[in-house]
């Protein structure tokens, strides 16, 4: 079971919780955000080294400890061994930040500290109700991570390994272990995060690593949307769908989940449920392996804004392979994500996101003259990304979805459909987007799902 930032943001939020994990049945793990808006300010000490840190940590253990005394009884022997442990990660998370700034893994050191204060104070109310618990880091547990800084990946096999040892033994002594999410150890032993948002990839870690029968996400919205309620107010919520339309979904729009927890858990056939930890009685969304033939068309829509398609024109270039190959890794030198490519004969396309433009044609002016006629870009566009089950086994229905974009109005800029067999997607103009949208959601997932 994970629960997010704002699950875990204050004593209430905290007593809501543990109040989920302990009228769950069998076995448990659990793994936490850091409180909200911790991780915020602990990269902003990063950003903008403070001259008197110790006045910016008091502020930081007050917060923590205001909270803290809503939980347990202040003074009492828990309180105590709760205080005394928690002070030892205050001067250690200290030490972090006084620590060598020119280490490669500094950041990831000072901003994967937050969670080690959210996962002790769950760990404790637990205790306080009654209930045995440990608070684990992710050291502690055995969760490795491989990769470069703030962008890490697990080493599953030996994070199973690790969770085998460290953390099965406590299953069955009915001790419910409380990890931090976000990050892993690298081959130094030092904190490796999994980038931001990343405690949800943390938690399909641990259930791959452990072979949960279900992972849970905890969040504080009631699960998938068909849609973003801002622009569409008849989305409603997805009951349930298959890895691959939660995958599509959550790269290319949906913030719910980090993109990168369907893997650990697909791979193994584990189901995971993303549930809404203010709303416990809501059943939220079901994500597993199934194809269940609804006959809806869509699921979801989603869409990507503020991004601009790069044309680079070149003789030829459909039979220069190695020319396009040297193109594209110029672009990943800079790490700059590239939502999707077209080519043909002359061209080559690429979708960046509008603030990546810069730097991206700074990479390819480094490439000979010889090679490139022409650079074109075309700022201010969006991706809409249409998930469904159906989608790409049905006949016809591009077109469909095509001439309902033409009724709105809207010039299809970029295709990429059948990149993935659950989603078509395409570029619009930015002012057409949520004309797009409407009209997909009105015509083909309406009121249906209700
Ligand atoms: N606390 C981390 C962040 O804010 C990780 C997470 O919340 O998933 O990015
Ligand atoms: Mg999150």
């Amino acid at each position: 079971m994970k629960f997010g930032g704002t699950s875990v943001g204050s004593a209430e939020a905290l007593k809501r919780v543990a109040n989920i994990v302990v009228n769950t049945e069998g076995d448990k793990v659990v793994v936490v955000s850091a409180m909200s808006g911790v991780t915020n300010f602990l990269v902003a000490l990063v950003d903008e080294p403070s001259s008197d840190i110790s006045v910016v940590l008091e502020s930081f253990r007050h917060k923590h400890l205001a909270e803290a005394r809503q939980i347990m009884d202040e003074g009492s022997p828990l309180y105590e061994e709760f205080l005394a442990e928690f002070d030892r990660r205050m001067k250690a998370m200290e030490d972090s930040i006084n620590s060598d700034r020119s280490n490669p893994y500094y950041r990831d050191l000072v901003v994967s500290q937050g969670e080690r204060f959210s996962s002790l104070m769950l760990s404790f109310l637990l205790k306080s109700m009654g209930h045995k618990s440990t608070a684990l880091t992710s050291e502690d547990a055995g969760i490795y991570a491989v990769g470069n800084p703030m962008s890490g990946s697990a080493d599953l096999s030996r994070t199973s390994l690790g969770m085998t040892l460290n953390v099965k033994p406590l299953l069955s002594e009915g001790i419910i272990p409380i990890i931090t999410g976000f990050y892993g150890m690298n081959d130094d032993g030092a904190p490796l995060t999994f980038g931001r948002g990343g405690s949800d990839y943390s938690a399909a870690v641990v259930a791959n690593a452990i072979d949960a029968n279900m992972l849970e996400i905890w969040t504080d919205v009631d699960g998938f949307m068909s849609s973003d309620p801002r622009i569409i107010p008849g989305a409603v919520k997805i009951d349930e769908m298959n890895f691959g339309e939660a995958a599509e979904l959550a790269y290319f729009g949906a913030k719910v989940l980090h993109p990168r927890t369907i893997e650990p858990v697909r791979v193994k056939h584990i189901p995971l449920k993303v549930r809404n930890s203010f709303k416990p009685e809501e059943p939220g969304t079901l994500i597993h392996h199934l194809r269940k033939p609804k006959g809806d068309l869509l699921r979801s829509v989603a869409t990507k804004t503020d991004l601009s398609i790069i044309t680079i024109s070149s003789a030829e270039i459909a039979y220069r392979p190695a020319m396009v190959a040297k193109i594209v890794e110029k672009i990943a030198e800079i790490d700059v994500i590239i939502y999707s490519i077209s080519t043909s004969l002359s061209t080559v396309a690429f979708l960046v996101h509008n603030t990546d433009v810069k730097d991206t044609l700074r990479q390819l002016n480094g490439l000979s003259g010889a090679d490139i006629e022409r650079i074109d870009v075309k700022n201010n566009v969006a991706l809409v990304c249409a998930v469904g089950d159906n989608l790409l086994s049905k006949c016809g229905v591009s077109g469909d979805i095509f001439g309902a974009v033409k009724e709105a109005g809207a010039n299809v800029e970029m295709i990429s459909e059948g990149a993935s067999e659950v989603s078509l997607n395409f570029v619009v103009p930015m002012g057409k987007v949520v004309d797009v949208v409407r009209l997909l959601h009105d015509r083909y997932i309406g009121v249906s799902q209700r």
